[in-house]
């Protein structure tokens, strides 16, 4: 089995009798082996497991049972995410040994597809970071270049994918975590619309911009897993109750006439010239396709970083304020109560974390909320009303994914405030609530770029369109990292 099969492809074959589930997830646990010690790509392999739901696959399919869309394919989770019985620690010291006692919604609904879990994906602690620099289980090499940055916060979902140690993962996205990294590792990745996805069995980090999002190595991969894990769940309150549509079938729709906004300044100053360049020659590439560009103006998105890392630290607080040593992970016990709170939240929490926590404290605090949160959600309204006009005008919003390639671990680590311009791009359809899809669309320096694409909210289908359409006309798809040849 080639290590870059698609997960359609894989599906298929299995389907037909023409390899097992289990010869497929063995390849993968193989290819594991060889090359995560070196990329640290995944903090838990559950090889025992995945071999059981393979089995489990085959022998379903022996009986002559209707199998699954994704029915004895390799997935790679986040390890926010909850699935039941394996170690889910958000790459944090204070989760370290906690068990999941129970499947996320997306976990259940992949199980249902027949998907096979191979293991737990490093992060940014808690999913805060742009690097995955800020994992306490160390860092991951992106596997197009070691010693450059895979991207976060879903550094190991997306490295992992583009390594070919699966063809799908689930990565979360609150400012651009599943964007950026698959704009580093030359994958697509889907942040869907806020509601679209339950994020029930998600470990919360700000719940109001939180998003469960695919990674595949192709956009038709990606609708595919997309529709699996969509739709109605009552045990998210956020959770839409709309119809899921199909797809996969808006794939062959092509784009003639679809209009396609840019904002010209997203390409100015701020942008690394090569990136510049891969996405103008992008544009072109659309327009022999038949779309038709105009450009757009989002006057409100420039204050889009200030806004998040406002709203996202607020919400971070409060919601990291349950793992205190009493109720899940290690506990440093320390004189009373209090004190006990106050070690083992000192010593376990990783220092991105407790800057966000302190920041999020701040600005919610008396005399400071209305100057500070009040004001960073009503950008956040304005954001949204921009994104309104523009689609007034268009019927995708196109720019960057990121402004640069990946860039060498440890070049921001020192500057946080460096590190959050890196989200830029990502940002402001996060917090207009947008779905937003990243598809490579150019290599230079030896490194992936991606180019992003917005649509309405509830669009994906939009979005798949557009994207899959580029990728047919363009070379990205081809070319993988040649880690594992
Ligand atoms: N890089 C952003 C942050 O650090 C986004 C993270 C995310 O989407 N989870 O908050």
């Amino acid at each position: 089995m080639e290590a870059f099969t698609s997960a359609t492809e894989l599906a298929a074959r299995i389907a037909r009798g023409e390899v097992t589930a289990v010869d497929v997830t063995r390849d993968a646990l193989h290819r594991v082996a060889r090359a995560n010690p070196s990329m640290n790509a995944l903090l838990h392999v559950d090889a025992e497991g995945a071999l059981a739901q393979a089995a489990a696959v085959d022998h379903a399919r022996a009986r002559g049972e209707a199998l699954g869309p994704l029915a004895g394919v390799p997935v790679l989770l986040k390890d926010n995410l909850c699935q039941r019985g394996t170690p889910t620690t958000c790459a944090s010291k204070i989760l370290e040994g906690w068990i999941a006692p129970y499947d996320a919604h997306v976990v259940e609904r992949l199980r249902a597809a027949g998907a096979v879990f191979l293991g737990k994906a490093n992060m940014d602690e808690f999913a805060m970071g742009s690097s995955n620099e800020n994992s306490a289980y160390g860092p991951v090499q992106n596997p197009w270049q070691s010693g450059r940055a895979p991207g976060g916060s879903s550094g190991g979902s997306a490295a992992g994918v583009a390594a070919g140690f699966a063809p799908l993962a689930l990565g979360s996205d609150t400012g651009g975590s599943v964007r950026q990294p698959a704009s580093f590792c030359g994958v697509v990745a889907l942040k869907p619309t806020y509601g679209r996805v339950s994020r029930y069995g998600l470990i919360a980090f700000a719940s109001s911009l939180d998003q469960i999002g695919p990674f595949a190595r192709n956009v038709r991969d990606c609708a595919r897993i997309t529709q699996v894990i969509s739709g109605l769940d009552g045990r998210d309150a956020t959770s839409a109750d709309l119809p899921v549509p199909d797809y996969e079938a808006s794939l062959e729709k092509g784009v003639a006439g679809l209009r396609v906004g840019v904002v010209r300044d997203d390409l100015g100053e701020g942008c690394d010239p090569d990136v510049r360049n891969a996405i103008l020659k992008a544009i072109e590439t659309l327009r022999g396709l038949g779309c038709t560009l105009v450009d757009v103006t989002l006057p409100t998105a420039r204050h889009a970083v200030s806004a998040y890392y406002i709203v996202a630290p607020a919400e971070c607080s409060s919601n990291l304020a349950r793992f205190d040593g009493m109720r899940f992970g290690p506990r440093l016990e320390k004189g009373d109560l209090t004190q006990t709170y106050g070690a083992t939240r000192a010593q376990l929490f990783g220092p991105e974390v407790k800057r966000r926590i302190m920041l999020g404290t701040y600005v919610l605090s008396a005399g400071y909320y209305d100057a500070y949160y009040a004001k960073a959600q009503k950008a956040r309204t304005l954001i949204a009303q921009d994104y309104a006009r523009a689609f007034e005008q268009c019927d995708v919003v196109l720019s960057p994914t990121s402004p640069s390639v990946a860039f060498p671990l440890g070049a921001k680590t020192k500057n946080p405030l460096e590190m959050y311009l890196a989200d830029i791009f990502t940002l402001p359809p996060s917090l207009a609530g947008l779905p937003a899809i990243s598809v490579p669309a150019g290599h230079e320096q030896g490194l992936p770029i991606g180019m992003q694409l917005t649509a309405p909210a509830f669009c994906e289908e939009r979005l798949f369109q557009v994207a899959h359409a580029y990728e047919q006309a363009s070379p990205w798809k081809d070319m993988h990292p040649e880690v594992l040849g």
